[in-house]
């Protein structure tokens, strides 16, 4: 892609990318200041790379996990050793367990994601949401880089959010990207050097696993590229409505005008928003 069409596709930061910055990292200390021990999920997309550096700078001690499903782009699972390379510092990679996704295929197919609704999520169960529990056991919060601008369905995210009341093992999630553009998120990726996958140069802004991540093309929304065979209804693997929170954001003021102020999206090519078994662990050095 021409450096024109990047720049288009990235767009352009907001008026107060500098006050969005430093009120993110209040919000990942108050969330560890609240929460610890915590640690950041990352799809190792742009958002979660920028989480991970701002985490960096914030000071708090957090851990990071990536859910390896054993279906990434090759080019995802080099960023794993590219992100550890950068910082320094040690990456949790959590894998489904090999018995249960290597039946799970034998019984539906390695395109069973595409026969139905129902064996796509069993997909995302096995290969996700087990491993997922394990990455968050022992936790009381994890951060993520979830923006309100991304879909409808995010449209309420908030700073922090507290774990729902009647929900004793439910942990709280910090969003410190919730009021971010992403336009804010490439101003933060190129002025920083922070390291990201090669895939959002080809039109991929939502990247997951490989057969269900298609590049998008001008016009469409930003996760029209996921899952594009559903309604988008359905379009969400469970990871962020997996646990219950009671919604009220905990510890950050709503007033606070980065926090409560969603921009629409600037980019010219408006692909975005629109408001419209046991897993395996092994962590790297
Ligand atoms: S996103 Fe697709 S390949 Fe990945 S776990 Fe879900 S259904 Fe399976």
């Amino acid at each position: 892609m021409s450096d024109a069409l990047l720049a288009l596709q990235r767009g352009r930061p907001s008026a107060d990318f500098d006050a969005k910055v430093a009120h993110s990292i209040a919000v990942l200390q108050e969330a560890a200041r609240q929460y610890s021990p915590l640690t950041q999920a990352s799809s190792l997309g742009a958002e979660d790379m920028v989480v991970t550096d701002l985490i960096q700078r914030s000071g708090i001690d957090s851990a990071v996990f990536v859910l390896d499903t054993g279906k990434l782009h090759e080019e995802t699972v080099a960023l794993i050793g590219r992100l550890q390379a950068h910082y320094g510092r040690e990456v949790e990679v959590y894998r489904p367990d090999a018995a249960t996704a290597e039946a799970f295929v034998a019984a539906n197919g390695e395109d069973a994601m595409y026969k139905s609704i129902a064996l796509r999520k069993q997909c995302c169960d096995i290969r996700k949401m087990v491993p997922l529990e394990a990455a968050l056991a022992g936790k009381r919060a994890w951060i993520t880089g979830l923006r309100r601008e991304q879909s409808q369905a995010r449209a309420e995210v908030h700073d922090i959010e507290a774990p729902a009341s009647d929900k004793p093992d439910a942990r709280a999630k910090a969003n410190p990207l919730a009021a971010w553009t992403w336009g804010d998120v490439w101003h933060y990726i190129t002025t920083n050097g922070v390291p990201y996958n090669p895939l959002h140069d080809q039109f991929f802004p939502s990247i997951g696993c490989a057969p269900c991540t298609r590049a998008v093309t001008l016009g469409e929304d930003f996760r029209s590229g996921r899952w594009w065979w559903e309604n988008e209804s359905a379009k969400e693997c469970g990871l962020h409505v997996a646990e219950g929170h009671d919604g009220a954001p905990s510890g950050t003021s709503q007033d606070d005008p980065t926090s409560a102020d969603v921009s629409p999206d600037v980019s010219p090519l408006n692909f975005f928003p629109t408001r419209s078994s046991s897993p395996q662990k092994e962590t790297a050095a």
